[in-house]
């Protein structure tokens, strides 16, 4: 029998709905559903999928106060950053519908010398079914990232939301369907992690899974079972460097949007700022003035809302208090700054950098930060790390250069979460921040197979695949192959 969970409002702790868990059963028979529908949808050419994604679009414009009205109510970020949210989801969707053919449809490949003879192209074809497991802290920009994709690819999706933030998830799944009333394209289910979990195990043709290392991880084990491929977007540590000719009122402003802005909860938010000692005192300055002036809270005029998961802040707690059990310091916040599920603002120096507050995902208003020697330091302890998603660097002329140098998926120089708002750009992380992209033409290639087709076009003056091969063509083969790969 199908149970029931509540989701509260992480701020007011009031009810914000009530919603079934559905069982391996009901996934089951929703992947079923979807089969069909991929079908359909799969069937349909490129412009009539951009016609109907384009529809689902302007549903989501003229109504995202409406949507950011259930995410602030669900998990607690600030309406404005919730309506911010929803406005950065309309271009990526414009943008994978009008590329997909031209990234996705079949175009010709070239042919060697052997192979002159034959027509060689390569079409991306849409996999199935996708099942998105979604998390809660960019509830709508998150996991549209893979189902936008997945569906302008021909694919049909099971979304799976997260447990904090299935109103928001069910929120998209109805606006869509009222576009494309004629098949189940794309459907929610909702629950605990054993639904995430049954998915995995259903019969899906993907999973596109965003979330924390530690699930993925369990994520993995479950699709392998059945051999289902995976897109993992995990968390990440992410460091921030500014340089020495950096803009300091520039890169003090952003490091705490970077850092605080969702209270900290974003995969790409910064966690550890890393600061040539020519500059570090003065950017500590302007740090502290510009992260002292900001409130978190549950109230309208916070700009800071609630920490969502009530289990998160026994890990800010912990971090914060083994950077100064090992000699830290919180030169503002620190642990009083914790009340309720409200974390006001801290920032921790002299951290050593394997506390926990430097090594793992805090997922918190808090930043750490370090006084480096020189560039090359900056760089070797943001890349101390086995998390690799993305960085941000403040510099006047090394910018790209120590982006070149850095082992994560995105880099963004002066400037903070700019890359995510680039959907030609892709979007992922290494080693512990999980492998394969969104976004962008690899996020539309993520949710496809390819196919090659090679056709011969008359018969070349060299029969190789035929047991009429004769010893004279083996030798000419020979005579070519040294001609044209000997000489190295
Ligand atoms: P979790 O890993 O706790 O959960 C992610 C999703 O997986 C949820 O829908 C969850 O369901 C589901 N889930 C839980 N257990 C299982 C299981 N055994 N099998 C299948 N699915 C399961 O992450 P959070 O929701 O807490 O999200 C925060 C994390 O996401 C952070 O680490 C953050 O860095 C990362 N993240 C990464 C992004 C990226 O693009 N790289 C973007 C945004 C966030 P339920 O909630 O119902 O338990």
């Amino acid at each position: 029998m199908t149970t029931g969970f509540e989701v509260r409002n992480p701020g007011t702790g009031d009810l914000a709905g009530e919603y079934p868990v559905h069982t391996a059963a009901d996934v089951q028979a929703a992947v079923a559903r979807a089969r069909g529908a991929a079908a359909w949808w799969g069937g349909l050419t490129f412009a009539e999928r951009a016609e109907r994604l384009a529809k689902f679009r302007g549903v989501m414009a003229r109504r995202t106060q409406q949507l950011a009205g259930l995410m602030h109510n669900e998990m607690g970020k600030p309406h404005s950053d919730a309506a911010l949210e929803v406005a950065l989801s309309l271009d990526h969707i414009a943008w994978a519908a009008k590329n997909a053919p031209k990234v996705l449809g079949r175009r010709r490949a070239g042919v060697g010398m052997l192979t002159a003879n034959q027509r060689a192209t390569v079409e991306y074809k849409p996999l199935g079914v996708i099942g998105v497991i979604g998390p809660w802290n960019y509830p709508v920009f998150t996991p549209l990232g893979s189902i936008v994709y997945a569906l302008a690819a021909g694919n049909a999706v099971v979304f799976k939301p997260s447990e904090f933030t299935p109103g928001t998830g069910a929120w998209l799944v109805d606006a869509f369907n009222q576009v494309v009333p004629e098949h189940p394209v794309v459907q929610l289910v909702t629950g605990d992690g054993s639904t995430g979990a049954a998915l995995c195990r259903s019969a899906v043709d993907k999973i596109a899974f965003t979330g924390s290392t530690a699930t993925a991880a369990k994520v993995m084990a479950a699709c392998a079972e059945r051999l289902t491929p995976l897109v993992a977007e995990c968390g990440g540590k992410d460091a921030f460097i500014v340089d020495e000719d950096a803009d300091l009122d520039a890169a003090a402003d952003a490091a705490v949007w970077a850092g605080m802005a969702n209270a900290g909860q974003s995969c790409i938010g910064t966690e550890r700022l890393y600061v040539h000692a020519a500059v570090y005192d003065e950017f500590l300055a302007k740090l502290l003035a510009v992260a002292g002036e900001q409130r978190a809270g549950s109230d309208p005029d916070a700009k800071i809302g609630p920490i969502t998961m009530p289990s998160q802040l026994e890990v800010i707690r912990s971090h914060i208090g083994d950077a100064l059990a090992r000699g830290g310091r919180a030169v503002l916040g620190g642990l009083n700054a914790i009340t309720g599920q409200v974390v006001q603002p801290t920032v921790l120096v002299d951290v050593p950098e394997d506390s926990v507050a430097v090594t793992e995902e805090t997922f918190g208003p808090t930043l750490t930060v370090t006084r480096v020697r020189d560039r090359d330091e900056a760089v070797a302890l943001a890349n101390a790390t086995g998390y690799g998603l993305g960085a941000v660097v403040y510099s006047a002329r090394h910018g790209n250069e120590i982006a070149d140098r850095l082992r994560c998926g995105m880099v963004a120089v002066n400037g903070v979460f700019n890359y995510p708002q680039i959907p030609s750009l892709p979007f992922g992380g290494v080693g512990k921040s999980g492998f394969g992209r969104i976004h962008g033409p690899d996020g539309l290639r993520e949710f496809c197979y390819a196919q090659s087709v090679a056709r011969q076009r008359f018969s070349g003056p060299l029969a190789l695949t035929t047991f009429g091969r004769t010893a004279k063509s083996d030798a000419l083969v020979g005579k070519i192959m040294t001609l044209l790969h000997g000489r190295h």
